[in-house]
């Protein structure tokens, strides 16, 4: 096993990483308090290494395989500290690291993409990404997405206590908190109104999938969760029974929330549906109805999203379960009650398919005995 001291480096980049991994790297040790970039916690992952000591970002940190304490990489710690006053400072820390920084920016970036694209208005929606398991920057209120600035920022634990920052964090970050607490791989969400996507939120309808396959592999079964007044817990809520296996969610009479592993790739999630809502609203203008794609096709995109590890409430459903009908209020997919071959349970499902099978051999197995012995003397 490899290992490589990174302990000179206050930041990591992946520059730095990529370095480790080509002199054959598999252990890295880093200084109390260093920061991870994205890319170089993505290469950590991608390159399965393991981290030695321990820093204040929240990568994991894990023993080395050879036995040894993970202490003794450290330098040594003083007895006791009073804590609540490192917790203050650690904080801070946090929220101005340099790692921090980069998070900020993006968001900066994702901020105007979402006002210019008219995502968001007046001060409405937000944007947050988890930097350790515990904390969350996420944007202030009151302040529009094309206006923020580095040092508008806070930075909360997950119930939403606000613990460094100027800015007065955002009554919404309930919505976003309840991402994280549901879903552990969630690390970015983005809560935005984007006029297509709350077309449908409105109207109590969920889009149909099946049509475009940009929309099937990135975002998949769009999910709508009841009303709630925004801004309280209850409204925080609603999202549960959906949020594990949605990464897009339509919050009935509001708009949308989307996660994922960044915040750039959250807002994709946003510009992916509200692009998707819009073209199924300029198709049916068309007034020609709506082509779908094949169910065994669309088995073949979720073996693709499989693969990129995107979530998918349709994994392991039977084929003619894939395809929503279009506009169907629920969003839930019925297999027809019975298919043209007259199987039960539809055509996709193949355990159906065999019993059925087996059945129909047994019994005519059973009758040809039976005739055969009550022909016999
Ligand atoms: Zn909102």
């Amino acid at each position: 096993m490899q290992r490589v001291d990174l302990q000179s480096y206050r930041v990591l980049t992946g520059k730095n990483l990529e370095a480790a991994v080509s002199a054959g790297a598999r252990e890295i040790v880093l200084a109390d308090g260093a920061v991870l970039t994205p890319t170089a916690r993505d290469i950590i992952r991608r390159a399965g290494l393991t981290i030695v000591g321990n820093h204040a970002s929240g990568a994991s940190v894990q023993s080395p395989r050879n036995g040894s304490s993970p202490q003794a990489t450290r330098p040594p710690q003083p007895a006791s500290s009073p804590a609540p006053q490192k917790s203050a400072r650690s904080d801070e820390a946090i929220l101005n690291s340099p790692e921090a920084t980069v998070i900020k920016q993006e968001m900066i970036r994702v901020g105007k993409k979402l006002w210019d694209r008219q995502y968001v208005d007046g001060n409405g929606g937000n944007i947050t990404y988890r930097i350790t398991p515990e904390r969350v920057i996420c944007t202030p209120t009151l302040l529009s997405k094309a206006d923020l600035t580095l040092e508008d920022f806070c930075l909360v634990d997950l119930e939403g206590n606000q613990l460094a920052g100027k800015g007065k964090r955002t009554s919404e970050v309930y919505l976003h908190l309840q991402v994280y607490k549901t879903v552990p791989e969630a690390r970015a969400a983005v809560h935005a109104h984007p006029p297509h996507a709350t077309a449908y939120a409105i109207s109590g309808r969920v889009p149909p999938n099946c049509v475009i396959p940009e929309q099937d592999v990135f975002v998949g079964s769009v999910a709508i969760s009841p009303y709630e007044t925004p801004g309280t817990r209850e409204f925080a809520k609603t999202i549960v029974p959906y949020v594990k296996d949605h990464n897009t969610i339509l919050l009935s009479n509001h708009g949308i929330i989307c996660w994922a592993d960044t915040v750039t790739h959250a807002e994709w999630y946003v510009e992916v549906v509200d692009t998707y809502c819009r073209t199924l609203m300029l198709a049916a203008q068309l007034g020609n109805g709506i082509t779908r794609i094949p169910p065994e096709k669309q088995a073949v995109l979720l073996e693709i999203k499989k693969r990129l590890g995107l979530p998918d409430a349709k994994f392991g459903l039977a084929e003619c379960q894939l395809c929503d009908q279009p506009e169907s209020p629920g969003g839930i997919t019925v297999c027809p009650t019975a298919c043209p071959h007259n199987r039960p349970g539809g055509c996709g499902n193949k355990n159906q398919d065999a019993e059925t099978l087996i059945k129909t051999i047994t019994d005519e197995v059973m009758a040809a005995l039976e005739a055969r012995a009550a022909s016999l003397p």
